[in-house]
């Protein structure tokens, strides 16, 4: 296909994004006029309370390649980015932060390799700039531990940002899912992966919408929705504990402890157990319980500056 003719979709989640919108949208549209192809870009408004999308709109009225889809409240990045791809056009699409951290000029190579017959190429990322000890630690744990538990391929250190063929985005689509772990997901889809490593950056502005509740919910959507390892953990917990049982009652046939105080270990042992287990299988009923209240997974209120009209159903 000749290169102009190609269109490319980037979606882009924004909450509360004011102090640095137009910066991003200014960079985003200089890069755009300076490639071969055609670029629409797709905002998500994820019920901020601020000027976001008043500072959106009015940069609707200088570039006509952009959209803008509103949210009637905050539903959260993972669900924005779902409703962005659903309202895209384009041959391939883009996901990245509203704040820069993705490098716009890496979307250059993702392009590349997709043009080379990848359908899906994830941005890896080499090193993170201006991100706490904290948030970087837990965030390379948890990839890790995610990996050695689920049966899907997931990436190691890559987020949203990538790039996806419009046949990956339709089975995307597809799938529907209540509290989705997009990148999770992209990976359970298959067809031809690869990456490109970057650098991520500092945000341009503004502070992480990502306190730590929400990144706690993001890692226990990916735990839940691809692996039954910590169901399995009830088996292994139990067996260990009954093994440890027998060998105490065995030692204590030849030996004098101190009972009452190995009683109450034992029970408050047994106890943690029980409620850690039993509040792992809580989290999975939980996913069960909301696949199967069929309710729409987000509410648009509103789409501006699309071609067409947009229907507004999530499902
Ligand atoms: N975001 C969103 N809804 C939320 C939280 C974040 O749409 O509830 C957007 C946010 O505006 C940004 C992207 O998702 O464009 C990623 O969030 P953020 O940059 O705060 O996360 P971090 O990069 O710090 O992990
Ligand atoms: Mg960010």
């Amino acid at each position: 296909m000749d290169k102009k003719q190609e269109l490319i979709s980037i979606v882009l989640p924004v909450y509360n994004e004011e102090q640095g919108i137009e910066t991003t949208i200014n960079t985003l549209e200089n890069f755009a006029a300076n490639q071969p192809q055609t670029f629409e870009f797709i905002f998500v408004d994820d019920g901020s309370t601020d000027k976001s999308v008043e500072l959106i709109s009015n940069q609707q009225a200088k570039h006509n390649n952009i959209r803008l889809v509103e949210f009637s409240r905050n539903f959260g990045h993972q669900l924005a980015i779902t409703a962005g791809i659903r309202y895209t056009q384009g041959e391939a699409v883009v996901v990245m932060d509203a704040d820069l951290q993705d490098p716009p000029a890496v979307i250059v190579d993702m392009i590349d390799k997709w043009h080379e017959g990848y359908d899906v190429v994830y941005g890896k990322r080499l090193s993170r700039n201006g991100e706490s000890v904290f948030k970087k630690a837990t965030a390379a744990l948890f990839y890790r531990g995610l990996k050695r538990i689920t049966n899907v391929n997931i990436p190691l250190d890559t987020g949203d940002f990538r790039l996806m063929d419009k046949q990956v985005v339709y089975q995307l689509r597809q799938m529907n899912e209540a509290d989705p772990f997009v990148r999770g997901m992209v990976s359970w889809v298959g067809f031809k992966q690869t990456d490109v490593t970057y650098e991520r950056q500092e945000r341009i502005a503004g502070t992480s919408k990502y306190p730590l509740r929400k990144m706690i919910r993001l890692a226990m959507d990916g735990v839940t929705s691809f692996s039954s390892f910590p169901l399995q953990l009830a088996n292994w917990l139990g067996t260990l504990s009954i093994i440890f049982s027998v060998g105490y009652l065995v030692t204590s046939l030849f030996t004098t402890m101190d009972t009452i105080h190995f009683a109450v270990f034992a029970l408050f042992l047994m106890v943690g157990i029980t409620l850690l287990t039993i509040g792992m299988l809580g989290a999975y009923l939980y996913r069960v319980f909301e696949a199967s209240r069929k309710r729409p997974l987000y509410i648009v209120s509103k789409t501006v500056g699309f071609r067409t009209p947009q229907s507004q159903n999530s499902r």
